[in-house]
């Protein structure tokens, strides 16, 4: 199903009025939060882990170029191959040659917003490869032919009952509802799938410039039979994902596994330093990394959004969003949604169809409150907002409304006329018993009525009691 966000407007205002999908998206994400608190209760030194993953993530977003090419040296050394990908055509063009020389038919893929984010899979698809997605959420909504809702919990916006609908259609198999059991299908659905296939995709989560080290992290052990079994591994990340050290994993470990799923670590952390070597039992003949860019350059160009680049992909900024809890991740029409999402998306689409998801955002501050890397996620949406308006994005009508506020509020003669008429105005329209229509705010809510006191007249009130 294709969305964009141009969209996201449409498809937020539907989704807000489906109950049953807000009920979803709040308690999966209050779960997530809970989950979240208890774990980071156990560290005292929260608070400086975060400082200590913010600073490293500047130091290396700051030599970039220095610590990516220390890491394709470390990789060529370790008997691996790198390419680097401009955009996401030359990435899965790279990947579909791969798959030409191996004459794969299909090939087996680990959860990975990077490959979500070149649109991987539809690509390989179209051009005769079957890409089987081996993570269960990525596996369920891959079925429903549905795209992520969530940076770590793909199938997030679905219940488990749909899951098990799903199931039964799509297999014909009794319908259930318990999660062990579709889980057990789905797992002997695709062992076949990890021992018969040639070529295994994967995302990465850090890679170590200092020993050419690449880390997947994950719950299900699927990215590790992917990276492990077929004869050729190929991991895909954007340039951003590469760490300075070897030794600061321990940082980011920490702070990933608990700001995503509240995981003193996840399940399974694969430590992959390229090709199986002469001594080894087991793992891949091939390595190949592809290093994406894809407009990551030109965030990194700008002084105001670099830091956008931090991102570790926790989700946390998401689940605490009073926004994203209320319209879910498919309103926001891209790969990346939430907080995070509404910086990323017009960086990397472009402001033109991207302008309303800096809007997405009450602004309250519990993005930034809450990234586990310090990332001041609600002024860089400010500062995309001053794009929109600076750029003349923004409609006609909101324009007109702005300059004529700007034009009262320097003017106290016009700001006690203007305030005088509106107030008399309303009144009226409230002894009607009448309720006032503003369009884009009364839909779903009343327009509050008017106080009985102006501001001022109150505060003369007040002084004058002091002064009696
Ligand atoms: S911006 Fe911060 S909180 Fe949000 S996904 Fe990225 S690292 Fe996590």
């Amino acid at each position: 199903m294709e969305r964009t966000p141009s969209g996201f407007k449409t498809s937020s205002a539907k989704n807000i009025a489906n109950s049953k999908l807000r009920e979803t998206f709040h308690s999966a994400t209050r779960h997530a939060l809970e989950q979240r608190l208890k774990s980071i209760h156990q560290v005292p030194e929260w608070e400086e882990l975060r400082e200590k993953g913010h600073q490293i993530k500047k130091e290396v977003i700051n030599q970039l170029d220095f610590y990516l090419e220390q890491l394709e040296s470390n990789i060529l050394n370790n008997g691996g191959q790198v390419f680097w990908a401009r955009d996401a055509d030359e990435a899965s063009n790279y990947i579909l040659k791969l798959c030409r020389r191996l004459n794969a038919k299909n090939v087996v893929k680990s959860k990975s917003m990077t490959t979500e984010e070149i649109k991987l899979a539809s690509k390989l698809e179209k051009q005769g490869v079957e890409p089987i997605e081996t993570d269960l959420g990525e596996f369920i909504i891959q079925l429903a032919n549905e795209t992520p809702s969530h940076i770590i919990a793909p199938a997030l916006h679905m219940t488990r009952q749909q899951i098990g609908a799903l199931f039964n259609k799509t297999f014909n198999i009794p319908y259930t509802e318990i999660p062990e059991e579709l889980c057990a299908f789905a797992r002997g659905k695709l062992r076949q799938k990890f021992l018969s296939t040639k070529l295994g995709i994967s995302g990465v989560n850090f890679a170590a410039a200092d020993t050419g080290t690449i880390v997947v992290v994950e719950n299900e052990g699927n990215a590790r039979m992917c990276t492990n079994l077929p004869k050729v591994h190929v991991a895909i990340m954007g340039l951003e994902k590469v760490i300075p050290r070897f030794e600061d994993l321990s940082i980011f470990l920490k702070l990933l596994s608990r700001s995503a799923t509240g995981q003193k670590q996840t399940s399974y952390v694969s430590m992959i330093n390229g090709p199986r070597k002469v001594e080894d039992l087991d793992g891949p003949e091939e390595f190949h990394l592809v290093i994406l860019d894809n407009g990551r350059t030109e965030i990194l160009s700008n002084p105001k959004l670099r830091e956008s680049l931090f991102c570790i992909r926790c989700g946390a900024c998401l689940n605490t969003c009073p926004v994203y809890q209320r319209v879910g991740g498919h309103s926001y029409g891209s790969t990346y949604s939430g907080p995070i999402g509404s910086v990323l998306t017009p960086l990397l689409q472009g402001l033109d169809t991207a302008k309303d998801l800096p809007y997405a955002s009450s602004l309250c501050g519990a993005c930034s409150n809450i990234c586990p890397v310090k990332i001041d996620v609600h002024h860089q949406l400010l500062w995309l907002r001053e794009q929109v308006v600076k750029q003349h994005k923004s409609s006609w009508q909101e324009r007109l409304a702005m300059h004529c506020y700007t034009s009262i509020m320097k003017d106290v003669r016009l700001y006690r006329l203007g305030s005088f008429f509106l107030r008399n105005l309303l009144k009226i329209f409230y002894k009607k018993g009448q309720h006032l229509n503003v369009p884009g705010w009364s839909k779903d809510r009343d327009f509050p009525p008017i106080a009985a006191k102006t501001f001022k007249e109150l505060w003369k009130e007040t002084t004058q009691q002091k002064t009696t």
